[in-house]
């Protein structure tokens, strides 16, 4: 049993097929998750006959999905693309010849060839079924097809079977497989960023006028944790300075919550020198009250005036002491000659990229899960990227910035 943190925060969609071995899933999901992965379970029609679904549910993150049609319309048929979209690592377990024939053909015909189909993630298979079916060259053609396309592997055990012959086809026991897929998913780690070290701002800065009132903005802070969510992925070393959002830490990220202005200049005027990108998407506010009253303002009947001063330029800052061989990205927000207004500022902040967000079009700009943007960088063409989720947006500047 490897240790608890190995698959930490990992989603691992473990699909189950229609063999005797699918007894071993309830046993397998547990693995998984004290390993700390979460699971999510897909299983056949045909699986559903050995092992009952709730079983398996009870078990996991979640009810088991066991059709491309649900019974509710507002459950969606586009769920195979999101759990497609959501795992780390496909695992098969068990998977049965007929299914391994499916996989190799581009079957889509229930849930789980459908999701398989839908992947973004590793494919881990685990054949098992009686030795003579595994041996059968179809099944070992329909293998080699599958592991020409970077499929995963992990060959059965050999001795007794359900049918009484002794051979090749047992399905491993829950916790070697536990190992296989620890070493997959380590194995296929993107590392392409690994060493690097990024600082992403995220959010909105609140100015407190008195303890209960401030000024902030609508700013979600969902595109900078996607940014840093992503880099981490990539094998980063990543510290976020998020101002108050509501939003889970991601995977591996090194996060400072701070709430003015003034305390997310001052955090980042301690990482930023040894960061070898930088990426402010952060809203800050330009103006704070010159005074933070230390009780609650009481109304009057005059009207009240605010006196507002400006917060310090965080970006502009770290542009004017950028050490050499640092890579510094703004976000820009703007509703008139964005592009003309992006260029100057990043001239005048001396960035090496700005990143322009497409307003007044919906689905882009603050609060929705997606975003359309046009990168600028200092000695290229600016390109406008096309509409996506966050995590995509966050996926496309990545693979151009870093
Ligand atoms: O000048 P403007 O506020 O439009 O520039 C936006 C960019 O500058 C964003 O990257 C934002 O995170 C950053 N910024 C900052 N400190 C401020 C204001 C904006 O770092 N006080």
């Amino acid at each position: 049993m490897p240790d608890a943190p190995l698959l930490d925060g990992r989603k691992i969609l473990v699909g189950v097929t229609g063999g005797i071995a699918a007894y071993k899933a309830a046993l397998l999901i547990r693995a998984l998750r004290r390993a700390g992965a979460s699971v999510q379970v897909v299983m056949t029609e045909h699986a559903a006959r050995f092992v009952s679904p709730l079983t398996l549910g009870a078990l996991a993150d979640g009810p088991v999905h066991t059709t491309l049609w649900p019974e509710h319309a507002e459950a969606g048929w586009t769920q195979h693309v999101h759990l497609g979209l959501w795992a780390d690592l496909m695992l098969v377990a068990p998977a049965t010849a007929q299914t391994l024939f499916k996989l190799a053909n581009g079957a889509c015909d229930n849930m789980l060839t459908a999701v398989a189909l839908s992947l973004r993630c590793p494919l881990l298979v685990c054949p098992a079924m009686d030795h003579d079916m595994y041996r059968h060259p179809a099944t070992q053609a329909n293998l080699d097809t599958l592991r020409s396309r970077g499929v995963r592997v992990m060959p059965p055990e050999t001795g007794p079977l359900a049918s009484g012959l002794i051979g090749e086809g047992r399905l491993p026991e829950p916790n070697a497989i536990v190992d296989h897929v620890v070493r997959v998913v380590s194995e296929t780690q993107d590392t392409s960023m690994s060493g690097k070290r990024v600082l992403v701002t995220a959010g909105p800065t609140r100015e407190h006028v008195d303890p209960v009132r401030f000024l902030s903005n609508p700013s979600t802070g969902t595109m900078g944790f996607a940014i840093a969510a992503e880099a981490a992925l990539r094998g980063a070393d990543v510290t976020l300075i998020a101002g108050p959002v509501a939003l889970d830490t991601p995977l591996g990220v090194k996060r400072i919550d701070v709430t003015t202005a003034a305390q997310m200049h001052a955090a980042a005027m301690e990482q930023g020198p040894s960061a070898d990108l930088i990426v402010m998407t952060a809203a800050v506010a330009d103006y704070a009250p010159a005074d933070m009253h230390a009780h609650k303002l009481k109304k009057g009947d005059d009207d009240l005036t605010l006196r507002l001063v400006r917060t310090p330029d965080i970006l502009a800052k770290l542009g004017a002491t950028k050490p050499g061989g640092q890579t510094l990205v703004g976000f820009a927000m703007e509703t008139q000659d964005g592009v003309a207004n992006a260029r100057d500022k990043m001239k005048r902040k001396h960035l090496d990229a700005i990143v322009l967000n497409v307003l007044g079009e919906p689905g882009a700009g603050f609060g929705t899960g997606t975003n359309r943007v046009t990168l600028l960088r200092a000695d290229l063409e600016s390109e406008e990227l096309p509409m996506a989720s966050k995590a995509d947006v966050a996926r496309m500047l990545l693979d151009r910035l870093a």
